[in-house]
């Protein structure tokens, strides 16, 4: 069953940008959802917590000082190399998504936040599932590697699935890309700050998210490698209770902190402070 949904306009610079879905009751309480109270807490359910999930549109006007955003490389496509067909042809999804107004799984850019300049890259899990791609592989890498050589911190929001697999061996050889352009980051001694939404998962989580200099979770979300039906599957093992959870992950030092969404912008803005 499809649930019903409010209808939100994003406005960034340039206009209006596609719409995202809400639902019009919280998940996480049940409570009747107030759009402009929600979007004033940052899309925060204001009686339980609940971080609901965003696009890339809201999350660069969340985090990118107002007109500042300038995005790079949105010409960059998906072509589909494989000749993949099942369930559907990859070709026709891609277009689709482009279709509905979606650009890629990760965007990318410049902007400012607090009036210093940063590289932003943020996922889309709208588009196949955020799935990490070679256009994904090659945003990522090249803002990057101009991050490092200008000396400009880079912050990264995920939210994915993993590689994308109609894209195959393809996509796999992005981890190590990604990785590669991390590793200049780190040498360069380039700030670089990753924000781990719901889900964040495969080869995502294996790769760039979790190596950042601060890695920050959101509450509640869900992070790790396979999921804990696979794994429960595979082997037949009860999984501790909150297992893969952002606070799981915590506990086990895989994250850094989990900090409500509302806390976020302050911080980074501290962070960038210290940091220069
Ligand atoms: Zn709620």
């Amino acid at each position: 069953m499809i649930a019903e949904t409010h209808r939100d306009e994003v406005a960034i610079q340039g206009g209006a940008l596609p719409e995202i879905l809400l639902p019009t009751n919280c998940p996480g309480c049940g409570i009747a959802l107030v759009m402009d109270n929600l979007r004033a807490h940052n899309y925060v359910c204001t009686e339980c917590g609940h971080h609901f999930r965003l696009g890339a549109d809201v999350w660069i006007s969340l985090i990118a000082d107002n007109g500042s955003w300038q995005e790079r490389w949105s010409d960059v496509r998906s072509h589909d190399l494989l000749n993949w067909t099942v369930p559907k042809p990859y070709q026709e999804t891609v277009e689709r998504l482009l279709e509905d107004g979606l650009n890629e799984s990760v965007r990318t850019g410049t902007c400012t936040l607090s009036g210093r300049p940063i590289w932003l890259a943020t996922f889309d899990f709208g588009f196949v599932g955020g799935t990490l791609s070679i256009v994904a592989g090659e945003r990522l890498a090249r803002g990057m590697e101009q991050a490092a050589a200008s000396g400009i911190p880079y912050i990264l929001v995920s939210a994915s699935g993993g590689a994308r697999m109609q894209e195959g061996v393809l996509a796999l050889m992005q981890l190590a890309k990604v990785n590669a352009a991390v590793g200049r980051l780190h040498s360069a001694r380039v700030p670089y700050f990753s924000i781990l939404t719901d889900p964040t998962f495969g080869g995502t989580a294996a790769s760039l998210a979790l190596v950042a200099d601060i890695n920050i979770a959101e509450p509640g979300a869900a992070i790790g490698f396979t999921g804990p039906r696979v794994i429960k599957q595979a082997t037949y093992a009860d999984l501790p209770p909150g297992f893969q959870s952002a606070e799981f992950q915590l506990a086990h030092g895989q994250v850094d902190m989990v900090l409500p969404r509302t806390e976020l912008r302050p911080l980074l803005a501290q962070l960038l402070e210290m940091y220069a």
